[in-house]
């Protein structure tokens, strides 16, 4: 994590300090190494929140569109006791988690219910082929932003983001950032439109959007 409670303040990692977990009040120390992100780790093995995974510059860069007291909100379900944090939740109550591992179509579905209005951001770059196979097998964006395509990649990428909820993929600089507005699993058709990074963010931050209008890539057409 990147922030933990140094006597009550939420703290990023300094060197050779310890501080408290902000979800599980659990001990946590500084990790500074030269080869890794900042962070602060857990001492006892015991798992925190089950839903978490190892952050990447990609997830920090993310982060810092975002104010400082957005990021990291520890979400708490009073009914199931369940607590998971939210890698961005904006001050009009919408969850932005950003995703780059892999996960099951169980989880994704729990953290959707858990956190009701949120949106993926998902690291399309992990494999550079996803980025040239999406680019070769799309249309030109039209005037307003739209593509299709129909994916003939190996991977599942667009068959595990097969939800209601919005999704993006950012693909990187090169190969841009882009909403899957629909996606058909059975003829791996779909539709996609290029968003730019700003606008989503701002769009966010303004709370002039939360995205859920036209659903995810699983919606009906
Ligand atoms: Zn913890």
């Amino acid at each position: 994590m990147r922030y933990a409670d140094v006597n009550g303040v939420k703290s990023e990692a300094q060197p050779k300090t310890r501080a408290l977990c902000r979800a599980c009040g659990g001990e946590v120390v500084a990790k500074c190494g030269k080869h890794v992100i900042w962070h602060w780790s857990h001492i006892s093995l015991a798992t925190c929140d089950r839903w978490w995974e190892t952050e990447t510059e990609w997830h920090r860069r993310w982060k810092d569109r975002f104010p400082k007291d957005w990021q990291e909100v520890v979400q708490y379900d009073a009914l199931t006791g369940e607590k998971h944090i939210a890698d961005v939740r904006t001050r009009h109550g919408v969850v932005v988690e950003f995703q780059r591992s892999t996960i099951e179509p169980s989880e994704v579905k729990d953290r959707e219910s858990f956190h009701q209005r949120m949106v993926w951001v998902i690291d399309g770059a992990k494999n550079e082929s996803d980025c040239v196979n999406f680019s070769n097998m799309r249309t030109r964006p039209d005037d307003n932003g739209f593509a299709v395509f129909q994916w003939y990649g190996r991977s599942k990428l667009f068959h595990r983001w097969h939800t209601t909820t919005p999704v993006f993929i950012d693909f990187g600089d090169q190969y841009g950032f882009w909403r899957v507005c629909r996606f058909d699993p059975q003829n791996k058709k779909g539709v996609a439109l290029l968003v730019d990074r700003s606008l989503f963010t701002a769009a966010l931050i303004e709370g002039t959007s939360d995205f859920s209008r036209n659903g995810g890539p699983a919606s009906a057409f």
